[in-house]
């Protein structure tokens, strides 16, 4: 283990944390072991290789410019040429005899199973959403059950992701502190946590469809109790106003875009940007993306019955469960309410049976 890509991969997993792409031996696997994909992020790899202890498995990482499958997929930097790659100069086909790949569903938004199988030759199945599944579901013989194919945010995937994701923001601001007011930086430490801990801990059961109105909730409450310093006595050695001041900046820091910490919310700053009528920042784009547009409405998930082979495909990648069968097993919308516009069933459709329609 490499110490420092470990605490970067933990703690600044904004920025990318590369590992070295190709096959790595998971136990004692031989020629029939299953050959599962994953991107080439330090701690994904780091953390696929603890989970599988006890599973014989390649594991074959491909390119994903270091960032984590979601990320990198919804980025188009984990995709359908990063699989391909790796399938043809890891090695790998000499090493199996089969010619099976388990994709993380996760990636579907970047990678076409239908054309890694064109190009390849190898089939293609996709494996549970959670790597702590996949022992199970290679013991029940490559079947996932219906809780494997769904993304959750529980209070452990909540901390770990809040906290790699945001962390580089509180480190620059109490850094900050130290710097210009030594003597606060307690009190925002300590604001820090308190915040964090209700946020993160209880942001499923804070009412609001969105980060920003969950925020937009808690601050309104802050503003309350500001106002009504100035009505009660407050502690004069205690800086209560500064505490509560920095508590809603702090709130809106940790929720101000859920999306970009999960991959069962849809993102709130991207469709924001494209409204301001930012096209982009680096690499990273926001109006003109389906994404954008289905987020802000000027396009809609759109659903061809007529040209649908009900393969389901659409149903096994929705991170979300947006896509049933109904009682003829035809595939349609379900909960169209609660799609996250990733784009993983438009990837997948072979049919040209879902298009992202101009509204
Ligand atoms: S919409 Fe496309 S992916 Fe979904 S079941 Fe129909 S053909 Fe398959
Ligand atoms: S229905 Fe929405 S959330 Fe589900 S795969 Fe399609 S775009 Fe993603």
């Amino acid at each position: 283990m490499n110490p420092f890509k470990a605490v970067w991969g933990l703690l600044f997993r904004l920025f990318p944390c590369p590992i070295q792409t190709g096959v790595v031996r998971i136990g004692n696997p031989g020629p029939d072991s299953p050959v599962l994909v994953t991107c080439n992020f330090y701690t994904t790899v780091r953390r696929l290789i603890r989970t599988l202890k006890g599973v014989d498995a390649w594991l074959l990482v491909a390119e994903s410019k270091g960032v984590n499958v979601w990320c990198a997929a919804c980025g188009n930097e984990f995709n359908t040429r990063s699989v391909v790659s790796a399938i043809k100069t890891s090695g790998i086909e000499d090493k199996v005899t089969h010619r099976t790949v388990i994709l993380p569903p996760l990636g579907a938004a970047g990678i076409s199973a239908a054309e890694v199988k064109d190009q390849t030759g190898w089939h293609t199945r996709w494996g549970p959403v959670r790597a702590k599944d996949i022992p199970a579901y290679l013991a029940a013989h490559r079947k996932r059950t219906e809780p494997m194919k769904r993304a959750t945010y529980t209070l452990g995937e909540r901390l770990d992701t809040a906290l790699g994701s945001m962390f580089p923001f509180y480190f620059f601001v109490a850094l900050g502190f130290l710097v210009f007011a030594p003597h606060l930086l307690g009190y925002f430490v300590g604001t820090l946590v308190a915040t964090f801990l209700v946020f993160i801990g209880l942001c499923p059961w804070i009412p609001g469809k969105h980060g920003w109105q969950k925020v937009l909730l808690l601050d309104a409450l802050l503003g309350l109790a500001l106002a009504a310093t100035s009505v009660w006595p407050v502690p004069a050695d205690i800086p209560v106003r500064t505490i509560l001041v920095m508590a809603m900046v702090l709130f809106a820091l940790h929720g101000g875009e859920l999306g970009g910490l999960s991959s069962i919310w849809a993102s709130d700053f991207d469709p924001f940007m494209a409204r301001l009528g930012l096209r982009s920042i680096g690499n990273t784009r926001f109006a003109g993306t389906t994404r954008t547009d289905l987020l802000i409405g000027a396009r809609v998930l759109t659903h061809y019955p007529e040209k649908c082979s009900s393969c389901a495909e659409c149903i096994n990648v929705c991170p979300i469960g947006v896509w049933d069968r109904n009682e003829h097993k035809k595939t349609f919308l379900a909960h169209r309410e609660a799609c996250t516009a990733c784009c993983a069933c438009l990837k997948q459709c072979t049919e040209d049976a879902i298009e992202a329609l101009a509204a």
